[in-house]
């Protein structure tokens, strides 16, 4: 019988730490998957100089002459030693630059790399993946411009021609990947002809051609990618596999099928961390903080309920992808920090982005700008006070102070 076999796209700090979770899964459970887990790596040289500690590791006259690439330090060391060092990665983590060939033969792929990459990876891939082959991404963030929102897994299921769910969760890498416990959600709206039985109510038993299936997006309207079934010889890909890939002891997972609610949980979230890192800059404490956590939440719902009516469910925000993932963003994370760090010198977040961040950007910052144009063109600023706050304060229109007045008009 046919096993899943599992390739991770993307291999930076959370790409790393994806792929060692569902490698100790696949080694698992071989019932299910393929033990082997292919990660692709956009691969780079690792310099090796005297007195670094990849120098002591290869050690006397094996010692290379000039930098290694990155994918042969991880399968040579099995450790990321520039996204994801000190940790030790399952032996059957393969390190492979080459995309296509990473992705040729699997049922099951991970997309985790910054979304800016995205659409140079769908292009690459395009033709080249199994027809039946099914999505998670773990991206965060939604494509939103003046004219309309786009999902990254509707976009990754649009270019590639595949089903794609979402994984977001209050989730920091570095974390679990030391095995330190937390919880997770991953969306994933089983499509009929994947369980064996279509519309009709005949077996599918789809042998990777043939039939190709209408399926609702995201969005609950038919999809313009048409499916094909995975072929029933394979164990049916549906909420119990994808649960046994991911869950490990330090890694709850909970499925659910909302993937809108935690595509939006994870992307507006950074909106309301820069109002907590300005709040909190301001020198307003752990009081003023929840209020824009509240009434973040309240926004990030609303814009939900307002554009994506049919699907979207209220539960979701119970969710780590929808509460867990706002908590952690507004108390530990990089958009939180940086915000407050702002106010507290005095300085605009772009000035702190280029002094502190090496050439990084805060992802709220353009979240913010992307949401707010959208807004503008529909005329709804006056719904969604928080957002246009963050907008007005990093384009130096509004001061913090206004906050609570904003709150109150
Ligand atoms: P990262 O910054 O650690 O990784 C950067 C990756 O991009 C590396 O693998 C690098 O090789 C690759 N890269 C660099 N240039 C490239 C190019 N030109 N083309 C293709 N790839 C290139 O990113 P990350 O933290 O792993 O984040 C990936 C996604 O996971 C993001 O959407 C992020 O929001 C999400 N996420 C991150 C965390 C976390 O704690 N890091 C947690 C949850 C979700």
């Amino acid at each position: 019988k046919p096993k899943h076999k599992v390739t991770v796209i993307g291999s930076g700090n959370w790409g790393s730490t994806i792929a060692k979770v569902v490698a100790q899964s696949t080694s698992e459970h071989p019932e299910l998957f393929e033990t082997d887990v292919q990660m692709w790596v956009y691969d780079e040289k690792i310099p090796i100089t005297p007195g670094s500690s990849l120098y002591d590791r290869y050690g006397g006259a094996t010692i290379p002459d000039g930098p290694v690439m990155l994918t042969e330090v991880i399968n040579t060391f099995h450790e990321n030693v520039k996204y994801l060092p000190g940790i030790e990665l399952p032996h059957n983590v393969i390190a492979n630059p080459n995309l296509v060939d990473a992705v040729q033969g699997a049922t099951i792929l991970i997309f985790n790399l910054p979304h800016e990459f995205i659409d140079k990876i769908c292009k690459q891939i395009q033709g080249k993946t199994l027809p039946f082959a099914r999505a998670i991404s773990c991206i965060k963030g939604v494509t939103v411009d003046e004219h309309g929102i786009e999902l990254i897994s509707e976009y990754i299921e649009e270019n590639v021609g595949i089903y794609c769910g979402a994984l977001s969760g209050g989730n920091i890498a570095s974390e679990i990947a030391n095995e330190q416990w937390c919880d997770t959600t991953i969306a994933y709206n089983t499509p009929p002809c994947d369980l064996h039985q279509d519309t009709n109510g005949s077996s599918s038993n789809g042998n990777g051609s043939g039939v190709a299936y209408t399926h609702k997006n995201a969005r609950g309207q038919p999809s313009k990618t048409k499916l094909v079934p995975v072929p029933a010889e394979y164990p049916t890909l549906d909420h119990d596999v994808f649960q046994k890939l991911f869950s490990r002891p330090y890694f709850t997972v909970n499925m659910v099928s909302d993937v809108v609610g935690v595509s939006l949980g994870g992307a507006l979230k950074n909106i309301v961390a820069i109002a907590c890192g300005f709040v909190e800059g301001h020198g307003w404490s752990n009081s003023g903080k929840t209020a824009v956590m509240r009434r973040g939440m309240q926004e990030i719902i609303k814009f939900a309920n307002e554009f994506f009516p049919e699907t979207v469910q209220e539960a979701t925000w119970q969710e780590s992808a929808g509460w867990g993932d706002m908590i952690v963003s507004c108390t530990a994370a990089r958009n939180w920090k940086y915000s407050k760090m702002a106010v507290e010198r005095g300085v605009s977040v772009q000035e702190i982005e280029n002094t502190e961040l090496n050439g990084q950007k805060l992802q709220g910052i353009s979240t913010t700008r992307d949401v707010c144009s959208f807004l503008h063109a529909r005329g709804l600023e006056g719904n969604y006070p928080l957002f246009m706050a963050v907008e007005g304060i990093v384009d130096g229109t509004v001061n913090v102070e206004d906050i609570p007045r904003l709150f109150r008009d």
